[in-house]
């Protein structure tokens, strides 16, 4: 690991303002995904601003019946909060059906929202990879591509965005709010938070230099019966290969996020129109367009038939 200068910090926007002005600095909250990107040296921050002082570690109800989410509420509390397992179902059990107990104990929100990628290449720092060293290639085209993405892909890079919370998020139809460094504040909804890779892999989403997130806001309950189905290579403690999340209404309409086939949270709400004629014409929306190779052609079907068991579920 390299040398790096460490502070706790203050205030959000004392926070953020830090962050913008020391160049190579960077926000610490879990530290489970961060603390590994730096020992393996693909992420070599020069200053730490610790971020756990600030008072965001609470779930508060908001005047529009929703919830704000603090940015540092760690996953454990999150999925265990009655009013989201009550009210946001997806969300509970997209949570738990990641990473390890330990893991969900110490991991935040925000840090969730940012996580890298597991692309083998992106941690192999003897290998090209475009999204670690921009211009240098991408090692995982032509090469081992059973996690990559099917969907919304480019020529740079075709890695997926390995987080669960954030699929059940997208499918909620939540709302990002930051800090600049300037001390202004905005909300991003998250549909437009994370970037598909294009030409520049290695940002991965909108927040300009030193934007600090403060919370994650939830709509009003939508009702349904809200389910998250992942599908992976071990029972527990693996990234998916596929995800489903869904919101099903009496009526049959809803909603559907697919995690593991894109670089983001991937929603096509044109799909979710066909959702009363089931679940092949949906899949066949969302997977428009597809670009497989032979390693990770599974993931067409694969979708298909784990939609097609949730809307069962829903319907029983
Ligand atoms: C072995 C292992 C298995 C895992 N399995 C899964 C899994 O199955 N599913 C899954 O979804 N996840 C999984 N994870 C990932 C885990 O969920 C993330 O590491 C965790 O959510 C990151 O949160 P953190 O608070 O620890 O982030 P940190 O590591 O502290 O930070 C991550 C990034 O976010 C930035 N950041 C943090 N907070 C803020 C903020 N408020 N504003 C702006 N930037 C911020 C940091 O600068 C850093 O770049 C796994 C991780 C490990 C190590
Ligand atoms: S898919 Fe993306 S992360 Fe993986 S090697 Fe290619 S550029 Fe790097």
């Amino acid at each position: 690991m390299k040398a790096f200068t460490y502070e706790r910090a203050k205030s959000p926007a004392e926070a953020a303002a830090t962050a913008a002005r020391i160049p190579g600095a960077k926000f610490i909250a879990g530290g489970t995904n961060l603390l590994d990107l730096m020992k393996l040296q693909i992420d070599n921050p020069t200053h730490l601003i610790d971020i756990n002082d600030l008072s965001l570690d609470r779930i508060e109800a908001t005047p529009e019946g929703g919830l704000r989410i603090g940015a540092l509420v760690r996953n454990t509390d999150l999925a265990a909060d009655p009013r989201i397992r009550r009210d946001y179902g997806v969300l509970t059990r997209a949570i738990v059906a990641g990473a390890s107990g330990q893991l969900r104990n110490q991991a935040t929100t925000a840090g969730n929202l940012l996580q890298r990628t597991r692309c083998p290449y992106f941690y192999d720092t003897d290998q090209p990879c475009n999204k670690r060293k921009p211009g240098s290639g991408c090692s995982a085209i032509g090469g081992f591509t059973r996690i990559h993405a099917i969907v919304g892909a480019s020529e740079a890079c075709i890695a997926t965005f390995p987080s669960d919370m954030a699929i059940a998020m997208r499918v909620l139809d939540v709302a990002i709010e930051t800090v600049r460094p300037n001390g202004a504040t905005r909300t991003i909804p998250i549909a437009d938070f994370h970037r598909l890779p294009g030409n520049t892999p290695h940002i991965e989403n909108v927040l300009e230099a030193g934007e600090l997130i403060t919370a994650v806001t939830l709509p009003r309950p939508v009702g349904g019966v809200q389910a998250y189905r992942k599908v992976r290579d071990r029972a527990s403690y693996a990234f998916a290969l596929i995800s489903v999340a869904a919101i099903v209404q009496p009526d049959g309409n809803g909603r559907v996020a697919l995690g593991g086939v894109a670089h983001k949270p991937w929603r096509v709400e044109a799909a979710e129109r066909e959702l009363p004629r089931g679940a092949r014409a949906v899949a066949a929306g969302l997977l428009a367009g597809a670009r497989t190779t032979h390693e990770n052609e599974f993931k067409l079907p694969l979708v298909e038939r784990t939609l097609a068991a949730v809307l069962q579920d829903a319907k029983g």
